[in-house]
């Protein structure tokens, strides 16, 4: 039976957004959380940007050992040979690829002004797709860029070609929001028959309807034959009005009526990590949790008037769909609010000690040299955020201080 794989894009559509930005650290901490809930993959980067490359280097030596793990890391390239032969160079081992290239007339005439046409685009992602793979590349996907706006018959030629050339999946782009869910269904379905490739969902949420696309166009994968891949960002962050929410998506492929009987997810995602990745994800890129955000706003489970109220006192599900605990919601939280020792770029030995000392599991250093080296390292990772290190954060530069080391240099490379 064919499934829905989760490929979270945050650590690459979420960063390209306009105004927002993550910290190498903070795009680790992702990767982390991701691998934690079960994710299949996060497209980690840009490996031809060279600010990635010492992040990407390092998030896939955790990848080596087991801390990364079974999450694929993937980056995301032009599909054009030339970023193929950078990406090698800079990224050596990268196992996973997905190559975009703009399938529409719309782009290909709008964005090469006549220096590309149609065959041209199929020519310049077959070959970035051989190179790819002769690079030793475990799984490529072929991205098609503009997908909604693509006349399908040249969309299944895309793909057919892609799959002649081994691509291991290819990546439907609602790059617009475009799509609505009957239409997203019908070009999925066709592309899955026709292609027989498994096929990625990338839809964006310029018209409100990302999460249902995402559902829908897997739907359509699923009953053409495929496994279907949907692409998500932790809080829907992403270019413009984002992409389809991470959480959003898995409460509606599992909650909603009578989804599930038929599309199931594949893996074994940890819905109870959906709180702490949804707060990470919107402390680290500065951007609050809208209060009626599906899961994890404050108020998805918050009940005033006075028949919902006395209704969900009486039974819960009188009001409410699932239950919060299902989000790893209702942990009590503790806010310091008298005293407090912040660790930050100016940070001394006496009050990082304190802090790591008082942590939920408390770190304590063999000796003082040890504890000075740590203490470098979380202000090096405070310059590069601008903002206090979380408890998970302070652990993970504890407990590799060499990995630390390499998210943390940041030295224009040649
Ligand atoms: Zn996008």
């Amino acid at each position: 039976m064919h499934k829905i794989y989760l490929v979270d894009v945050t650590n690459r559509d979420g960063v390209q957004t306009a105004k927002l930005g993550l910290s190498k650290l903070e795009k680790t901490m992702i990767n982390i959380y991701l691998n934690e809930m079960g994710v299949f993959q996060s497209e980690a980067g840009f490996p031809t940007t060279r600010h990635e490359t010492n992040y990407l280097l390092a998030s896939l030596e955790l990848a080596e050992m087991g801390v990364l793990k079974p999450i694929h890391l993937s980056g995301w390239i032009r599909a054009i040979p030339e970023d193929v032969e950078i990406t090698y160079r800079y990224v050596p081992n990268i196992k996973h690829l997905n190559l975009s290239i703009s399938t529409s007339d719309q782009m290909i005439t709008g964005k090469f002004q006549g220096r590309k046409k149609r065959h041209d685009i199929i020519k310049d992602m077959t070959e970035a797709l051989d190179a790819s793979l002769a690079h030793g590349a475990e799984s490529v996907a072929a991205n098609a860029e503009d997908a909604s706006r693509t006349d399908i018959n040249y969309l299944i030629e895309f793909g057919l070609a892609a799959k002649e050339h081994s691509a291991t999946r290819m990546r439907y782009c609602d790059t617009l929001g475009y799509d609505n869910p009957f239409t997203i269904y019908e070009n999925a379905r066709k592309l899955a028959e026709k292609v027989a490739l498994p096929i990625e969902l990338h839809c964006h949420n310029d018209l409100g309807m990302a999460v249902a696309n995402s559902i829908a166009g897997a739907m359509g994968v699923i009953d053409g034959g495929q496994d279907a891949y949907i692409n998500t960002t932790i809080n829907g962050i992403g270019e413009r009005a984002g992409n389809a929410d991470l959480i959003a998506v898995i409460l509606a492929i599992t909650k909603s009526k009578g989804f599930n009987e038929k599309y199931k997810l594949g893996g074994d995602i940890k819905l109870k990590c959906g709180s702490k990745i949804a707060k990470f994800a919107s402390y680290a890129f500065g951007v609050p949790i809208p209060i009626n955000q599906p899961g994890v706003g404050a108020n998805a489970f918050a009940h005033a008037s006075g028949i919902h109220a006395d209704g969900v006192l009486k039974d819960p599900e009188n009001y409410e769909l699932y239950n919060y605990k299902e989000l790893g919601r209702g942990e009590p939280e503790f806010v310091e609010t008298g005293r407090q020792i912040c660790t930050g770029e100016y940070s001394g030995i006496s009050g990082f000690s304190h802090v790591m000392g008082n942590l939920k599991v408390p770190v304590e250093f063999p000796n003082r040299d040890k504890a000075n080296e740590i203490l470098e390292l979380a202000r090096y990772a405070n310059v590069e955020s601008q903002r206090p290190l979380v408890e998970d954060q302070l652990v993970f530069i504890a407990r590799y201080p060499e990995i630390a080391r390499k998210l943390l240099t940041l030295t224009p490379l040649a």
